[in-house]
């Protein structure tokens, strides 16, 4: 739209070329073309006027022009303002009424037609994969009978605010077709494990308490996904696909369910292992127990290592070797180690003295930029001293991005962290790592103490030496009989773990434990001089 300065230059520059064309045209009249004219027509001859009553012609003409033009040009400059005005605000009617007609005049939203002819417009091309999410709040009903209508406008209000600040991937479309029901399309490759993350995002925003007219309510969601063209190519069969889902899912008593059609057996199992361990991290299924580390020449308690267990509703005690593989490739080892550790620094308070916890720490979490940070911030929540706290990592943390794994070690050194090398001997790592990193403690690996061979008893040996040498703590791991501590400790091995001092306990038993041992165990700083 043009600005109100440009439309008056424009009547100027109209103006001014008006008046100079008829300034020319009275020159040539009056100075050439008159005698032609006359001569032509058989008029005679024309006015003999001196040169002074000539310009004073040509001037007289271009004045009247000018006055004969202003009052018109002020009028059309008048009415051309006026019908940009008037256009500006058909333009503006025509953007709401669209508006309204696309959108869910609750929430805001995209209704349901205007929902669909996007999607239709999504799918029609068939390049590119589209899910569809369609998310049903469950018991929505009771919100209206307890509150109110009014209350439960407002909880929809806020939920599709919450569904809407959700970021996420694959150009998300987000509706609402009506009732308590919203839908979602992601477009792109996205593979069932993303599509779940996904929707266990969009569950948690549904899941986050709501203030309802005089009450607090948390609400549930069920969530059934299906994959365009896999499934459907139409949009509305997607849609009847979608809903299809959800219904499987609220018969099954499950939250998210992806058509099964598009799946195979082992996706669809792998997905709902993956939704049940990230449900399980939420619930606080995944508990620390601890395996006390003793110092081999007088046995008391010095430490114990955390070590997780997955405390599951049917299964009982799940190890870690089940589930810490999928945790890994889930991405959700930084999330369980924190929630480990902030247990573990709550559980330690009960405990008598002052031993350390040992956390097991994996390479793609140390490679973490934040890891200290995390570290930090937990060690501040609880006010835990941080030479009370040790990372283990295993050697196959030092073979690759080296230099962020020695910035994260340093800095953890420069809060008083302690860093031990698990599982020593059976990776990857050398002299030069053990030389170059920052490492207190050397954790020799359990497989170097199975048989009794004179070969690993030398290697053993070889092993302590070199972590003494080096000022660093020796530990054996899996000790299970006396003789062998008994080696250990004249081999001058500092400390010990395994089944022989303990088994991996839960928390109150490990305090039991510590309560009756009569001596008061040592720091973890206790560090070999
Ligand atoms: P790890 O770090 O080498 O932990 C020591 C493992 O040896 C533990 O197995 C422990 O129960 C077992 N063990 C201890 N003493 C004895 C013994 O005397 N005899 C025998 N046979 N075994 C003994 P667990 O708890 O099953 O853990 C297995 C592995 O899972 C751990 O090996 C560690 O790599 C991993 N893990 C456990 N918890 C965590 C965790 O919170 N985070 C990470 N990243 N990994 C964990
Ligand atoms: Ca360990
Ligand atoms: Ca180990």
């Amino acid at each position: 739209m043009r600005t109100k300065g440009y439309l008056l230059r424009q009547g100027l520059t109209l103006f001014a070329a008006t008046l100079v064309t008829l300034f020319l045209i009275a020159l040539v009249w009056v100075f050439w073309l008159e005698a032609h004219v006359f001569r032509f027509m058989n008029w005679g001859t024309p006015p003999d006027l001196d040169n002074a009553s000539r310009w004073r012609f040509i001037l007289t003409c271009t004045a009247f022009a000018a006055i004969a033009m202003v009052i018109p040009g002020l009028l059309s400059l008048r009415l051309t303002w006026r019908l940009r005005h008037r256009y500006r605000q058909l333009l503006a009617a025509r953007a709401r009424s669209n508006h309204l007609a696309q959108q869910d005049a609750l929430t805001g939203l995209m209704n349901r037609p205007w929902f669909m002819a996007r999607l239709h417009a999504r799918l029609d091309p068939q390049l590119e994969q589209t899910a569809l999410l369609v998310i049903d709040i469950n018991a929505f009903q009771a919100i209206n009978d307890a509150y109110g209508n009014t209350a439960g406008d407002y909880a929809l209000r806020r939920i599709a605010g919450r569904l809407n600040s959700v970021r996420a991937v694959g150009d998300p479309l987000l509706g609402r077709p009506g009732g308590d029901e919203f839908v979602v399309a992601l477009t792109g490759a996205l593979s069932p494990r993303d599509l779940l993350d996904q929707a266990q995002a969009l569950l948690r925003q549904v899941q986050q308490p709501l203030v309802c007219g005089s009450g607090r309510v948390t609400l549930e969601a069920t969530i059934g996904i299906a994959i365009a063209p896999l499934h459907a190519t139409s949009a509305d069969r997607l849609l009847a696909a979608a809903y299809g889902a959800m219904h499987d899912a609220r018969n099954r008593g499950e939250r998210i369910l992806i058509q099964e059609s598009c799946l195979s057996q082992a996706q669809q199992e792998d997905a709902g292992r993956a939704q049940r361990l990230r449900q399980a991290l939420d619930h606080g299924e995944i508990v620390p127990f601890y395996q006390p580390v003793v110092s081999l020449s007088n046995r008391e308690t010095v430490g114990v290592e955390i070590l997780a267990r997955w405390q599951h509703p049917e299964r009982g005690l799940v190890p870690p070797d089940e589930f810490i593989p999928l945790i890994e490739s889930l991405g959700l080892m930084p999330e369980m180690t924190r929630c480990l550790l902030d247990t573990a620094m709550r559980d330690s308070r009960q405990w008598p003295g002052a031993c350390f916890l040992a956390v097991n720490i994996t390479a793609s979490y140390l490679e973490d930029e934040s890891f200290t940070a995390q570290m930090a911030a937990l060690l501040e929540a609880h006010a835990f001293p941080a030479e009370r706290l040790e990372v283990e990592i295993t050697e196959n943390v030092l073979i690759e991005r080296l230099d962020v794994v020695q910035q994260n070690l340093s800095r953890l050194h420069e809060m008083g962290v302690h860093v031990s090398l698990d599982d020593f001997g059976t990776g990857y790592s050398g002299l030069y790592h053990l030389a170059r990193l920052d490492i207190d403690k050397l954790k020799i690996d359990r497989s170097f103490f199975d048989a009794e061979e004179i070969r690993q008893d030398n290697l053993v040996r070889l092993m302590i030496a070199m972590g003494r040498s080096l000022g660093m703590a020796v530990v054996a791991e899996g000790i299970e009989e006396e003789r062998l501590a008994a080696r250990l400790a004249q081999q001058g091995c500092h400390f010990g773990q395994g089944y022989l001092f303990g088994r991996p306990m839960p928390a109150s038993a490990l305090h039991d434990s510590l309560v009756s041992s009569t001596s008061a165990p040592l720091a973890a700083s206790n560090l070999p001089g």
